[in-house]
């Protein structure tokens, strides 16, 4: 009997992944498409990095590592936390197949069935199905535009229930680019360790902000340090999203179960990878400054592109690689033929007739917007604004 689990039927395929599917298949026909899509840094890994990898295999480091993975990491994880003021031991650390992983094998070694989750709207999107398959109940709070789409404490207060197990912040965020100050965390840290409420501190895009720098929820005290699970990773600083090496930073206890449940799932991250993100986070971020810079730039041109196409409008985000740019004002209205209904649709109507990838909102649980990366050259951000205005212009 090959029925599937009523706990996989339940979860719903990466809808981010269906838009390139569409892109590409435009693009295999004939079409230039431009992809304002992308989740990943259109950099290359920095050479040394590349090195270390090389030496790896050269060095015949290639067998099974630790399972929570190889000290040197797990220190040089901690010396970059350190360098924040945030003292962990190297046993507080588990270094995962990407922060993906780390994210799920927290989630699992967290929740109990029924346990509610506050999930601050927009949100990425395999929070929500994580938690559930973790058999968590999402608890999605609005957050508002005029707030930065960043949860305020007495939002966060308002959602709690006698269930609230963990809130998910996410700074800087996907898809929004918002960046919570001190001050936000230091009032949702309190309403957390007032109602015991644990924090995963989702920081992948830490090292990625603009006139500003992401401060942890955990550097805010002991009470909340000892009841934050950080989740990081060396994907998007340093260009090594395919390398898959992320890490969760966390009470002890914590660890040790993630580490057991890691131990019969993937087992060990690749031994290679470990190596190079090990030169990753203890080598020069001389790269990794210059690809902020670049990302600084484009977003300076994407966003007075943007905000100059008629009903397109956007707020300049502090960090991440996206803008989540207001396009209610073209739902309903009539582009090509077509009446507009909602922000699927646009960006259906955005790929098909100005060969410009963008993604709807809606799948981050927010109606009447799109995701737009800058994550690609200057040269395609403008022609891709350029496609855009002379379609609904
Ligand atoms: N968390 C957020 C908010 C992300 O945007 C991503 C990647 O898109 C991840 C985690 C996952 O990172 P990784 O590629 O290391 O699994």
């Amino acid at each position: 009997n090959m029925e599937l689990s009523a706990k996989v039927r339940q979860l719903e395929a990466s809808p981010t992944l269906a838009i390139s599917t569409e892109a590409k298949k435009l693009k295999d026909s004939g079409k230039e498409v431009i992809s304002l899509g992308a989740g990943e840094p259109d950099f290359n890994t920095p050479q040394h990095i590349n090195q270390a990898a090389i030496d790896a295999v050269n060095n015949g480091f290639t067998g099974y590592t630790e399972t929570i993975g190889i000290k040197e990491l797990r220190e040089a994880v901690t010396k970059d936390l350190a360098k924040r003021g945030l003292e962990y031991d190297n046993n507080q650390v588990i270094v995962t197949t990407g922060a993906k992983y780390a994210l799920f094998t927290a989630l699992q070694s967290i929740i109990e069935a029924g346990d509610e989750v506050i999930l601050p709207a927009p949100y990425w999107v395999s929070y929500p199905e994580q938690i559930k398959f973790a058999e968590g109940k999402v608890v999605a709070v609005e957050t508002k535009e005029e707030n930065r789409f960043k949860m305020t404490a007495e939002e966060f207060a308002a959602a709690i229930t006698e269930d609230t197990k963990a809130v998910v912040i996410n700074s800087p965020s996907n898809p929004t680019g918002a960046v919570y100050t001190k001050e936000e965390l230091q009032e949702i840290a309190e309403v957390a360790v007032d109602n015991d409420i644990l924090v995963i501190s989702d920081e992948i895009y830490q090292k990625i902000t603009y006139d500003t720098s992401a401060v942890s929820i955990a550097e805010l005290g002991s009470e909340i340090k000892d009841r934050t699970i950080i989740i990081d990773g060396v994907s998007k600083a340093y260009a090594m999203t395919g390398w898959r090496i992320g890490y969760a930073v966390a009470p002890k206890d914590v660890i040790t179960a993630m580490g057991c449940l890691q131990s019969h799932s993937t087992s060990n991250p690749n031994s290679i990878a470990q190596k190079a993100s090990t030169a990753a986070l203890t080598g020069s971020q001389e790269p990794t400054k210059k690809m902020v810079k670049a990302f600084q730039r484009r977003r300076d041109l994407l966003v007075d592109l943007i905000n100059s196409i008629p009903g397109f409008e956007t707020i300049k985000p502090s960090g991440a690689f996206y803008l989540f740019v207001n396009v209610k004002e073209l739902i309903g209205s009539e582009i090509n033929g077509t009446v507009i209904k909602d922000d699927q649709e646009l960006a259906d109507v955005l790929l098909h007739e100005a060969g410009v990838a963008t993604i709807p909102g809606s799948f981050f649980g927010k109606d009447g917007y799109l995701r737009i990366s800058y994550a690609i050259g200057e040269e395609d951000l403008k022609r891709a604004a350029e496609k855009i205005k002379d379609l609904v212009g």
